[in-house]
């Protein structure tokens, strides 16, 4: 198949691209790097199966994308770690619903399937644990954290509204906190922010008591449950994302344990807004997409240490 991939130079998106073309697909990469790398998918440079298209989503897309054939578009194309998405939050917002508009326009031209990479802030600070699908969520929508959350709820809206108009095939999944490979160093989120600070040296920064919980989602787990949403026969939304949870500070402590490292742990102002708790309910993604995370955390972590190891020149 031919498949565009938007944010393809990201954390996530570069996964994706790899295991695209992995499967034998043509995979078109369209990114404008504002938080993406071009050196994610190096790998591909010389595969004649893959092109880069350097583009913004938030602005009317090259015409030439209508006639290239495309039957699948993951559209992933949003800056997500709460420091990037709140340096600019007016170009969130653009990016998250006029991107998102401009791709299902390109959908619906081509008659591609098209995958929509939600996030689990739709359910914003969460008055139901573990959040299942059908839990509408809380969302504070003039805070700093509305720009993305709120964006990514239009973009859903947006999404489930082409499909009843025009009949376009949607999909959507709530990603999770995901993490490994790939991620930047200087990411801003917690499990990248931990392994950088333990590997340096320096002071595990946690925001608040450390008593907030997360679930942390392997790549190779959450790119497994795109590729089989994208295939199946449902629309979604799905929940997509481990659902082991744990606090903020066992997350630190166990980054202590497994890079040996001597930094201590300090605390920092919780910033506004953030979630107290957070675990993906997933018996729907169980059910009818057949999926199941397989990597534990501190597996994950095992696969990752030695990835920032690299990017900071210490081996
Ligand atoms: N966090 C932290 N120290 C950091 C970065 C994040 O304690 O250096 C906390 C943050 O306050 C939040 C949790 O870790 O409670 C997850 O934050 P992250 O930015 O990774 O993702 P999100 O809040 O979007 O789930």
């Amino acid at each position: 198949m031919k498949i565009l991939v938007t944010g393809g130079l990201g954390f996530i998106g570069s996964h994706l691209v790899g295991r695209l073309l992995q499967e034998g697909h043509t995979v078109i990469c369209l990114d404008n790097g504002y938080t993406g790398r071009e050196e994610n998918v190096q790998a591909h440079r010389d595969n004649p199966a893959f092109r880069l298209l350097w583009h913004d989503v938030a602005e009317p897309l090259p015409p030439e994308l209508e006639k290239a054939g495309i039957e699948q578009i993951y559209h992933l194309a949003c800056p997500a770690s709460p420091p990037h998405y709140q340096a600019d939050p007016i170009r969130t917002i653009r990016t998250g619903v006029w991107g998102t508009y401009h791709l299902l326009e390109l959908a619906q031209k081509t008659g591609s399937r098209f995958l929509l990479a939600s996030t689990s802030e739709v359910y914003g600070d969460p008055q139901v644990h573990p959040q299942p699908e059908d839990y509408w969520g809380h969302v504070n929508p003039i805070g700093p954290r509305a720009c993305y959350d709120e964006s990514k709820r239009l973009a859903e809206t947006l999404t489930f509204d082409w499909q009843r108009q025009h009949q376009t095939e949607i999909r959507v999944a709530r990603i999770f906190n995901t993490y490994g490979p790939a991620m930047r160093e200087d990411d801003g989120r917690v499990v990248s922010n931990f392994i950088v600070q333990a590997l340096r040296g320096d002071p595990l920064t946690v925001y608040g008591d450390g008593s907030q919980t997360r679930s942390f989602c392997y790549i190779s787990d959450l790119i497994e449950g795109l590729v089989r949403l994208m295939n199946s026969p449902y629309p979604g939304p799905f929940n997509l994302g481990n659902p082991q949870e744990f606090t903020i500070l066992e997350l630190a402590q166990q980054v202590l344990a497994l890079t040996g490292s001597p930094s201590p742990i300090v605390h920092r102002p919780l910033p506004t807004d953030d979630p107290k708790q957070r675990r993906p309910d997933i018996r729907k993604a169980r059910t009818l997409l057949g999926w199941d995370p397989q990597i534990p955390l501190q597996v994950g972590l095992e696969l990752t240490i030695p990835y920032f190891r690299r990017r900071l020149g210490l081996e």
